[in-house]
């Protein structure tokens, strides 16, 4: 054993444990490790959860607003817009952009993010080629996953699905497109897993966005996941239509635990782009993750976009995203809380594809370690104060420090 965290509280279980670490996984899991390490990390009874999971991100389109503020605020101004910013992007700019994202998000704990990475005939290949050597330069912090994306469709913009199997050759992980841009989605989820067993990567999709009437596309992924045997190697973003479904029609997602797909709410992006069109007790659009999840389906949270068009807010810290959550979908007891944090972690990292992202002998030595007592503080109010180790190694604390200057009064 090279490590140990003494006096932790785990979410969900009841007491302190101390948890041994040896290389980059962990070895024990116990009430007292009696084994003598060379270093003992004392969490001074504050709650250690397994590194934090950002399964959705663009890196990208971060952090450009100030070279475009909104003016319409419109999911159509945010297309256009970011459209046009985009023919400005340099492998520089998207690189000292990701940069400061992934230093942020290492800080916050997120020890695996898997970002989505535009391919078009605007940007060609330029994004994939500027963030490619992020992914070794970060590696010591962050477990980084890259998806060529698609974002203004495939059957509709000719050489498209060439460019799509190039960055997949120059060594994308993942694939995936948004088929609500594109006028025959059915055929561009087809190409999109045709690209993914050429490659035998994971598929990973925007779906069934935006609050129109336009039909679910999530049973047809359904159906070429079965058929491709690609069970389990199938992520859904945003799905927020889900959100307007009666409980009778939800239901029948349930064919989502059977194909072995996962989805990540993107409460950020969603509250702030959907039901433009109410005009009072304007919706949600939230997709239901919390019933999703009792009925089985692996789901979970994340960030997408920050401090652009799409979602003029955020830093990037998907922990305050599980507030959101809590917040959005009504959860308020203990218990719900701690499948928040599950969706912040353990679930997302199995929507992208990591099965061992939880606190567990043998599993991935990928900790952070919260200024919180429990679940539900930590969800209540991210705390600042944060030690994150990944491969069982400390790479970032942060300590807040805040200074009261009392004047008595005179
Ligand atoms: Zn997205």
């Amino acid at each position: 054993m090279d490590l140990k965290i003494t006096q932790a509280r785990l979410a969900g279980r009841v007491g302190l444990w101390d948890i041994g670490i040896e290389g980059d996984r962990i070895s024990a899991v116990a009430p007292a490790l009696s084994t003598s390490v060379a270093t003992v990390i004392d969490a001074a009874q504050k709650l250690v959860i397994p590194g934090l999971v950002d399964g959705h991100i663009h890196l990208d389109k971060a952090l450009i607003l100030d070279r475009h503020p909104a003016v319409e605020g419109t999911f159509q101004e945010a297309m256009r817009g970011t459209l046009r910013l985009k023919q400005t992007f340099t492998e520089a700019d998207i690189q000292a952009r990701a940069r400061q994202v992934l230093q942020r998000a290492i800080a916050f704990g997120i020890t695996a993010m898997r970002s989505h990475v535009e391919v078009d005939h605007t940007i060609g290949l330029t994004g994939l080629r500027a963030l490619l050597p992020l992914r070794q330069e970060f590696a010591w912090g962050i477990t980084l996953q890259l998806a060529a994306f698609a974002q203004e469709g495939i059957t509709n913009q000719p050489g498209v699905e060439a460019l799509l199997r190039e960055a997949m050759t120059l060594g994308a992980d993942v694939i995936g497109s948004a088929p609500y841009v594109d006028p025959d989605p059915e055929q561009n989820i087809r190409i999109v897993f045709d690209i993914a067993e050429a490659f035998n990567c994971d598929v990973d999709f925007h779906l069934d966005f935006l609050d129109d009437d336009a039909p679910l596309l999530w049973p047809v992924v359904a159906a070429e996941t079965a058929r491709r045997g690609w069970r389990g190697r199938v992520c859904l973003g945003h799905m927020t239509k889900l959100a307007g479904l009666s409980p009778t029609e939800l239901a029948e997602a349930a064919a989502m635990r059977e194909a072995g797909i996962s989805i990540l709410a993107l409460p950020a992006s969603d509250l702030y782009m959907m039901s433009r069109k109410d005009t009072h007790n304007v919706r949600r659009g939230v997709a239901p993750v919390h019933t999703l999840a009792a009925m089985g389906v692996n789901t979970g949270l994340a960030v997408n976009n920050i401090q652009n068009l799409f979602t003029p807010f955020g830093d990037g810290d998907v922990l305050k995203i599980g507030t959101l959550l809590a917040q959005v979908l009504q959860m308020g007891t203990a218990q719900a809380h701690e499948l928040c944090l599950d969706m912040a972690t353990t679930r997302a990292a199995r929507a992208i594809g990591i099965q061992d992202q939880a606190i567990a002998p043998g599993h991935r030595a990928d900790l952070v370690i919260l200024d919180a007592a429990s679940a539900t503080e930590a969800i209540a109010a991210p705390p600042a104060n944060r030690t994150v180790l990944k491969h069982g190694r400390i790479v970032a604390q942060t300590k807040l420090e805040r200074q009261l200057f009392c004047r008595p009064s005179e």
